[in-house]
C-alpha cells in the first residue's frame, strides 16, 4: 500500500488533537485536523478521508449532530474519542451510526487497534466476509453452522448461536445491547435486556474456560459486548 490513509481528527483540546495527530503520523497516516464541528463536516466532504476520529464535546455543534450529520453522505467509520464516562452517551453515539468509541485517557496501541478494526469492518462492506471465525481455540463456521473450542464442539441452542456468530462476525466491534435485542428479538423487542444477560451466561458457561474472566466474550459495562478479535 503506497496511499496513504487519511484520517480526520476533530477535537477541540489542542494537546490532545497534537497527540493523536503524532501517533498517526506515525503509522503513515495523513492527518487533517478540525477544532469545530462546522470545520469538521466542510473538512469530510471536501477530503472524502478513510476514517473519522471524533471528540463528542465541541464549541459549536453537539457531537450526536455530527455523526449524523456524517452519516447522511457517507459510510466512513466513526471513533467517537470521549472524555465523558456516561455509558449512555457511548450507546448514543454508537446507535446514530458510530463504529466505535475510545475513552481518554487512551494509549497508542488501543487507539490504533480501534482503528484497525474499524477500517477492516468498513473494507468488508458490501465484500463477501470470511466464512470462518477462528480465535484462540475458538472456532465459528458460519456455514455449517458449528462451534468447535480446543477441538471439541459447542452446543448451542438457535438463539445463542445467532447471538455469537453476530458477534464474531464483527469481532473487535462493540454491539450495544439495545442492536443485540433488536437483531434477534425484533424491533418490539422489551427494553430490558434480561434476555439478553441471561443467554449471554449461558453460551459464557460454554464457551469460557472461567466465564467469570472471558477470554472471547467481553463485556463493555453499560454499552453491550465486544468478541476478542485476534
Ligand atoms: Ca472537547
Amino acid at each position: 500500500m503506497s496511499q496513504k490513509l487519511t484520517a480526520v481528527i476533530i477535537e477541540d483540546e489542542k494537546n490532545i488533537c497534537r497527540f493523536i495527530e503524532s501517533i498517526l503520523a506515525g503509522e503513515s497516516y495523513k492527518t487533517i485536523s478540525a477544532s469545530t464541528g462546522t470545520e469538521a463536516l466542510s473538512v469530510i466532504a471536501s477530503q472524502c478521508p478513510d476514517i473519522i476520529l471524533l471528540d463528542l464535546g465541541l464549541p459549536d455543534m453537539d457531537g450526536m449532530d455530527i455523526i449524523r450529520s456524517v452519516r447522511s453522505f457517507t459510510a466512513t467509520p466513526i471513533i467517537v474519542i470521549s472524555a465523558r464516562t456516561q455509558e449512555n452517551e457511548k450507546v448514543a453515539a454508537l446507535d446514530w451510526g458510530a463504529d466505535d468509541y475510545i475513552t481518554k485517557p487512551f494509549g497508542t496501541s488501543e487507539l490504533m487497534a480501534r482503528i484497525r478494526t474499524a477500517l477492516r469492518h468498513s473494507s468488508h462492506q458490501g465484500g463477501g466476509s470470511d466464512s470462518v471465525y477462528s480465535c484462540g481455540g475458538l472456532v465459528i463456521d458460519f456455514e455449517k453452522r458449528l462451534i468447535s473450542l480446543d477441538g471439541e464442539e459447542i452446543h448451542l441452542t438457535q438463539i445463542e448461536y445467532k447471538l455469537v456468530s453476530m458477534l464474531a462476525k464483527q469481532a473487535g466491534k462493540v454491539l450495544t445491547y439495545d442492536y443485540l435485542m433488536r437483531q434477534i428479538w425484533g424491533p418490539y423487542s422489551d427494553n430490558n435486556n434480561q434476555i439478553l444477560r441471561v443467554n449471554m451466561a449461558h453460551i459464557r458457561r460454554k464457551l469460557e474456560r472461567n466465564p467469570a474472566e472471558p477470554e472471547y466474550i467481553f463485556t463493555e459495562i453499560g454499552v453491550g459486548y465486544r468478541m476478542r478479535e485476534e
